[in-house]
């Protein structure tokens, strides 16, 4: 069943996907993510020439997210073309703040149907200090 919240989360992720900076992959990603408050904060990838600087949209939404005052998630909705996982690295960054967490993987192509996984399903083996 989908909520209110995850299509107003979907929506989010697939609009601010446009303003993903992807010059040398290509491949947007947007990312959009519910806070316990019902905040929602946004990411997209930016790229670098400098390959390793990087970043993934999902980190930019949690960044932005504990920037503002949010450390507690409800759901995560991640839109590109193909509906991708998070890679390893944004797995682990959200295991950081979330012990599970439901992400939507949304095809911007529409080719694929919208898929719900678990963080923890994702990631079992965390590193946890
Ligand atoms: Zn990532």
């Amino acid at each position: 069943m989908t909520t209110d919240l995850e299509t107003r989360l979907v929506e989010a992720a697939l609009a601010v996907r446009g303003q993903a900076y992807a010059r040398y992959s290509r491949f947007a990603v947007g990312a959009a993510l519910a806070a316990v408050d019902g905040q929602i904060f946004t990411g997209v990838n930016v790229e670098n020439a400098s390959y390793g600087l990087t970043i993934c949209a999902e980190r930019s939404a949690v960044f932005a997210a504990v920037a503002a005052g949010c450390r507690k998630f409800t759901l995560l909705a991640l839109a590109s073309d193909g509906g991708v996982t998070p890679c390893g690295a944004c797995r682990q960054v959200l295991a950081e703040f979330c012990d599970d967490l439901p992400i939507v993987l949304v095809d911007a192509l529409g080719h694929q149907p919208q898929q719900r996984v678990q963080l923890a399903q994702l990631l079992p083996g965390r590193f946890s200090f």
